[in-house]
């Protein structure tokens, strides 16, 4: 980009605290070399935030950060992959050192709890704008995909819904302060939880898995597409949180954000009935909730149930094209 591309790069990205024993070249070269563990699969993924559309311009480098770099570990959560290396695209509209440092903090302190190493990237001038390419491993054979759910199978998310929707419509009022509850829903939206730990343990056990980007409904379609299947979703049983509830001011209005809020990154999977102990048993050992919201039917399309009623809500979810 400017006179000073490589001292930014230098400064910001060749040292950096996370170094991996398989790295066995990193930034500073044409390309980085890998070494892939032996038996495993490479998974890759990759993620774009753009100034304007993902985040407000003036947010929180650290934030931004943490937000770009959780939504790829969120995608290999999915796959029931591990996290390991990862390349940074950056479009700045200047070098400013002071905003680098900021994200660099974010980025590296997640990046640090997953030891996933920054191995390249570019350095671009223009309109604000992050990609991430997140690469993992996961054994052979053992990624978990959208393909796989079955008619009869159980729906289960993790963690709790609707916090960051409710969060971003909150981040939009732009206003000067918020209460401790609106705060709250706020961090929700920037700092999500990747679901490493969850994704390894459904790849022995799930029969498909996504993470929720882009609302419950809208992601949950993708699984029923890929499998041609249907669904019955008992939307009083969704996960929310006590912030949520309160944000709502009513329970049926807390379980319509939950249906459509996007960049949740939580998990939605399928579960044969015949797994069901097996995976209560596997996640009493991890600090994360896992909640079964619903079935796989064979009929088409999915059905949305309030406390034993069909209900058809006209609830909406994140498509760009759209909005
Ligand atoms: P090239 O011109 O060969 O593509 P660059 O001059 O763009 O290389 O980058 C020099 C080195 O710095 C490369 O190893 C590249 O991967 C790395 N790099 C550039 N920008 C970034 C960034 N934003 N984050 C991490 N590494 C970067
Ligand atoms: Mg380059």
């Amino acid at each position: 980009m400017t006179m000073n591309e490589f001292d930014l790069i230098d400064r910001f990205f060749k040292n950096q605290p996370i170094t991996r024993n398989d790295v066995a070249l990193g930034i500073g070269d044409d390309g980085a070399l890998i070494c892939v563990p032996p038996f495993c699969q490479l998974v890759v993924t990759t993620d774009t935030l753009v100034a304007g559309n993902h985040f407000l311009p003036n947010a929180c480098p650290a934030k931004i950060a943490h937000k770009a770099l959780a939504a790829n570990l969120s995608d290999l959560a999915a796959m029931g992959a591990t996290p390991a290396w990862c390349s940074l695209a950056l479009t700045l509209p200047k070098a400013d050192p002071q905003w680098l440092s900021e994200f660099c903090r974010g980025f590296y302190a997640l990046a640090k709890q997953y030891q996933v190493q920054l191995i390249g990237g570019d350095t671009t001038k223009g309109p604000l704008s992050i990609t991430i390419t997140l690469q993992g491993y996961v054994a052979q054979g053992k990624a978990i995909t959208r393909r796989g759910a079955a008619v009869g199978d159980l729906i289960y998310v993790t963690g709790l819904l609707g916090d960051s929707g409710a969060g971003l419509e909150l981040i939009l009022k732009q206003n000067k302060s918020y209460n401790q509850l609106e705060q709250k829903l706020i961090d929700r939206h920037y700092y999500a939880t990747p679901r490493i730990e969850a994704g390894k343990i459904l790849s022995e056990l799930a029969s498909a898995c996504l993470d929720i980007s882009d609302g419950l409904l809208v992601d949950l379609e993708h699984i029923l597409k890929a499998n041609q299947v249907g669904a019955m979703i008992n939307a009083d049983a969704l996960p929310l949180s006590c912030s949520l509830l309160h944000y709502a001011k009513s329970a049926e209005n807390g379980a319509k954000i939950a249906l459509s809020s996007g960049e949740e990154y939580e998990l939605c999977f399928t579960v044969p009935k015949r797994h069901r102990q097996a995976l209560n048993d596997a996640f009493s050992t991890l600090n994360t909730p896992i909640t079964c919201i619903g079935q796989i039917q064979s009929k088409q399309g999915i059905d949305l149930m309030w406390q034993a009623n069909a209900v058809s809500w006209p609830v909406l979810g994140w498509d760009h094209f759209l909005s």
